[in-house]
């Protein structure tokens, strides 16, 4: 994204969430984004997904700037290209599990059972394969929130965004996250996670901070140069 700025609301109430932020995301590159509450990370993401517009600025993804697509077709970009870990996790109540996860790829066009024959691996990939038939208010935060990330990670999107995927994880089940992340940009997706655990940055090979909208520093991660 080149001097990307994102402001919300209009007149006395107006909040720049965004100031200016130029990011670029190598395809095989993993990326932390950190920063206080409030400092405009997951506006930052949202607009990356093309889930938002920016006030000013350009989000280009894969060569192509969103600012020039309409509606459809940046819903087609980010359905082809991009998965979605929501904060909240977003899934979808009267769906089971796999259904949830399976769904990008029915989008995708694949029949129903491929479509549940890759959730289902997917699911087993987060260690949640006995949960498939579930549906989300059967499950607790944590399981919910691996559900959201089996189906980020299902269909090799090439672009994976995260908002704090590992915030209702165990530690040791947020490590096994960080693992599947780093291995997928190790297999060339680009990956963007924002995260308020310094010690994440071990997986990462950039760590960007942002401060009031603004990219104040960017620091190495442990995972550069692999
Ligand atoms: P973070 O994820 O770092 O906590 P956000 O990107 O959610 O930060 O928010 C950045 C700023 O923009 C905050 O001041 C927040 O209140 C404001 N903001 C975010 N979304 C909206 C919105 N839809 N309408 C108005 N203000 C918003
Ligand atoms: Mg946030």
């Amino acid at each position: 994204m080149q001097a990307v700025s994102r402001v919300h609301g209009r007149g006395a109430a107006e909040v720049h969430a965004l100031r200016g932020v130029d990011l670029a995301v190598a395809a095989g590159e993993f990326v932390a984004v950190m920063g206080p509450s409030g400092s405009g990370k997951s506006t930052l993401l949202t607009l990356a997904g093309g889930l938002d517009r920016a006030t000013s600025g350009e989000v280009v993804i894969e060569g192509r700037p969103l600012g020039g697509l309409g509606r459809n077709e940046i819903a087609a970009v980010r359905r082809r290209a991009i998965g979605y870990v929501f904060q909240d996790f977003n899934l979808i109540p009267a769906l089971t599990a796999a259904e949830n996860v399976g769904i990008p790829r029915e989008l995708d066009g694949v029949s129903a059972r491929a479509a549940r024959r890759e959730a289902l691996a997917a699911l087993e990939e987060l260690s949640i394969g006995e949960l498939a038939d579930r549906f989300p208010d059967e499950m607790s935060g944590g399981q919910q929130q691996r559900v959201a990330i089996a189906r980020s990670l299902i269909g090799d999107r090439r672009l994976v965004l995260a908002d704090e995927p590992t915030g209702a994880l165990d530690s040791t089940t947020g490590e096994a996250v960080l693992g599947l992340l780093r291995a997928r940009c190790d297999a060339g997706a680009a990956a963007v996670m924002v995260t308020h655990e310094a010690r994440h940055a071990a997986w990462v090979d950039r760590v960007v901070h942002l401060r009031d909208g603004v990219l104040v520093e960017e620091t190495r991660g442990g995972g550069a140069g692999r």
